[in-house]
């Protein structure tokens, strides 16, 4: 069988048995795979740990089995992101464990690809991490398909005065909805045109937008809402975020 040559992010890694390692990985190509590569932690291997470990974009080839683990090799180090600050390298890896949570295998998804791509390459020189990170967040809720809708009428019809956020809905809803729902939120008028901001803009241009950090967090926490309903985690998996803003 020929392998397929690819490029992807080294999403998770987890050691097996005494010398190999199982990766999960993020591909233009394929979408998120996972594969076994042996013997790569042997004492004498040529190949540097940086290779598989987490962030890592690499080169690789792979080889598609009917067995939920498919077969790596000849893994070479293309580059790991140089970050300034540890904020900026744990918003890539926060970015990184969400892309391995939310997305199935061998879904072949470029946006999300040029998603992390682009995110990754702007972390390293941003000043404004944290709005990098929640305008990766509004994009990527955005390809899965869960929201953020902001210029659609309320499920019952209305157009005017929603100010409330259905997390169900991915979108917003009048106040009659958004009361017989127990996890709708009030949203306020600049949420809304903040979150319109980052909806049509480029990510290399979202850091002229100037908003406050507490902002931004009140606006992360709503699309945390919508991904916690299409999730299956506990809620304090989301706090992990805390430190970003
Ligand atoms: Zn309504």
């Amino acid at each position: 069988m020929r392998p397929i040559k690819s490029e992807g992010f080294v999403l998770k890694k987890v050691n097996f048995r005494e010398t190999s390692v199982i990766l999960t990985l993020f591909t233009k190509e394929l979408g998120k795979i996972k594969g076994i590569l042996k013997g790569v932690r042997k004492e004498k291997s040529k190949i540097s740990p940086l290779t598989f470990t987490q962030g890592s974009y690499i080169f690789i080839l792979i080889y598609k089995k009917k067995s939920e683990l498919n077969l790596l090799s000849s893994p070479e180090l293309i580059y790991f992101p140089d970050f300034e600050n540890k904020i900026c390298f744990k918003i890539y890896i926060t970015i990184l464990n969400l892309i391995y949570l939310f997305l199935p295998e061998f879904q072949r998804e470029e946006n999300i690809f040029f998603l992390i791509y682009k995110s990754a390459n702007l972390l390293q020189k941003s000043k404004k991490p944290h709005i990098i990170f929640l305008g990766f967040k509004i994009k990527f809720i955005e390809i899965l398909g869960y929201g953020i809708k902001i210029d659609e009428p309320c499920k019952c019809g209305k157009r005017k005065n929603l100010n409330f956020f259905s997390p169900k809905a991915g979108g917003l809803v009048c106040k009659n909805c958004g009361i017989k729902e127990a996890d709708c939120v009030k949203i306020s008028k600049k949420e809304i045109s903040i979150i319109k901001f980052i909806k049509k803009t480029d990510l290399d241009n979202i850091e002229v937008l100037n908003i406050k950090k507490k902002e931004t967090e009140r606006i992360n926490y709503l699309c945390n809402l919508v991904l916690y309903y299409h999730s299956s985690l506990n809620f304090i998996w989301w706090q992990n975020e805390k430190d970003i803003f």
